[in-house]
């Protein structure tokens, strides 16, 4: 464990961009058709960028492109006018179509990750057609850039110190790969790092340019030729990079493995799609956004992240099929609190009445209190908690009407100092999925191919130096 008191914690802006990286790869059933992150309908050189769409600093949208749809126009389809003001984060920068409907609706900001972007320049040799188009199209982008009143920037902001660390130690102890762990006595105990490798590899490839002249011939393409020169080249690739290390760390940690998976540990009545689990691929990929947001925790000692989805009755335009996101919040002191102001105690303390327990929000309840959406009782509507539900919060989460928990069980049942988990175990009306082992009837997942990665080394970020509160490359 880190030495000092305090958990490292992950910026906002950070948080969001993380956010959008990780919806660009949200395993709608098109692309589990596809397999392909690619999907082109006007050529060999359109990326399907993530998007989040942000409201006084609070998420409103989690979008991805779909088919039909570039993410810029979905988020268009679904907020309309109710974009006036608001940032917009996409893990590529949007085309020409996009954007202009985007400024026109006059949001805010838009930030965008500074690699290959939406209309691709990556395949300039192979196909130097298409290359050309996607030219005139960066050009149309500039232009509509120069003359709109919303900022359109790339907003990054260097790790604190000891993150990568952090996120790498937490993961590792984390109560699904602990679970896993202890299943396989005898089977290799390193899943974990090979799991994690994979990642690595696989996100480095999409997200990042790993030649450095071709990277620097897009930033000049699109605008971004302030940032070719050095030092602040070189700055913007480590940047990049660990962000990248920090989401395939935590993606690792809620693994693909044997046939472990979110299942309902009550015997399941058929024809309810309530008791229906949502396909392992996507519980998984929400249960990743739950373990992202814990990153923003304001305890000291337990970072715990909630995220809420629904599902619509029929499938709409949004990549993400039927899902909609309703809220998200991770544990934290009360709004408008200094963080000074309230006791930090663990249960060493021997003094009851200053402990922190008393004083601090849960990620449930953030969740739900700061949702952006009601919560429909004729929806199937889920919460994905990085942790088991206490029982503070388990009688809320049924008294929203959330109709499906994901969560952590390691702690259910258990009775704590100042916090029990009672009454989730007994908790009756809203199904729960844990993380077990599947029935010989599911879908067997293969194991993963253990790459043959060398070095397991990967360099943390003890080295950045951290320039100010933000760095903006506009
Ligand atoms: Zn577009
Ligand atoms: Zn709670």
């Amino acid at each position: 464990m880190l030495s000092t008191g305090q958990m490292p914690r992950l910026s906002k802006v950070n948080l969001f961009t993380l956010f959008s990286l990780w919806m660009e790869l949200f395993p709608s059933a098109e692309q589990q058709k596809k397999s392909q992150v690619k999907y082109n309908y006007l050529g060999d050189n359109e990326n399907k960028p993530g998007l989040v769409v942000v409201k006084n600093m609070k998420i409103i949208g989690l979008h991805c492109s779909s088919t039909d749809l570039h993410a810029g126009q979905i988020a268009l389809i679904k907020h309309g006018s109710r974009l006036k003001n608001c940032d917009l984060y996409f893990s590529r920068k949007p085309c020409s179509t996009c954007l202009k409907m985007i400024v026109n609706a006059g949001v805010n900001r838009i930030s965008y990750w500074p690699a290959d972007p939406e209309i691709s320049l990556q395949n300039e040799a192979s196909n130097p057609i298409t290359t050309d188009d996607a030219k005139l199209d960066a050009k149309a982008v500039e232009r509509l850039k120069s003359n709109s009143r919303a900022r359109v920037c790339v907003l990054l902001q260097p790790l604190v110190c000891y993150m990568v660390q952090f996120v790498e130690e937490t993961s590792t102890k984390f109560d699904f790969i602990q679970k896993i762990a202890k299943s396989q006595p005898d089977s290799n105990t390193d899943f974990y790092t090979a799991c994690r490798q994979e990642r690595i590899k696989e996100y480095e490839s999409l997200f990042l340019i790993s030649n450095e002249e071709m990277h620097k011939q897009i930033l000049m393409t699109i605008g971004l030729e302030n940032l070719c020169e050095n030092p602040y080249f070189s700055n913007l690739r480590q940047n990049m990079k660990d962000l990248v290390l920090v989401l395939a760390t935590v993606a690792a940690s809620v693994p693909v493995f044997g046939c472990f998976g979110f299942y309902n540990s009550e015997p399941q009545r058929t024809n309810e799609t309530d008791h229906q689990g949502l396909p392992q691929e996507i519980a998984r990929h929400c249960m990743i956004q739950a373990r992202l947001l814990a990153y923003r925790t304001e305890d000291h000692k337990t970072g715990v992240g909630a995220i809420i989805w629904a599902e619509e009755k029929s499938r709409s335009c949004d990549g993400t099929g039927a899902m909609y996101f309703v809220g998200c919040g991770y544990n934290a002191f009360p709004v408008g609190s200094e963080y000074a102001d309230f006791p930090h105690m663990d249960d060493k303390q021997k003094d009851r009445e200053i402990r922190k327990f008393r004083y601090i929000i849960h990620a449930e309840q953030n969740a739900l209190t700061f949702r952006c959406r009601e919560i429909k009782p004729d929806e199937r509507s889920m919460i994905f908690v990085t942790k088991c539900p206490c029982d503070e919060c388990v009688p809320l989460i049924k008294g929203a009407g959330i109709k499906q928990i994901y969560a952590g069980d390691v702690d259910a049942g258990k009775k704590k100092a100042d916090i029990s988990y009672m009454k989730f175990g007994e908790l009756e009306g809203v199904n729960k999925f844990t993380v077990m082992e599947g029935g010989v009837n599911e879908l067997m997942v293969s194991q993963n191919p253990m790459l043959g990665i060398g070095a397991h080394g990967t360099k943390s970020s003890n080295s950045i130096i951290i320039v100010g509160d933000m760095l903006g490359y506009t």
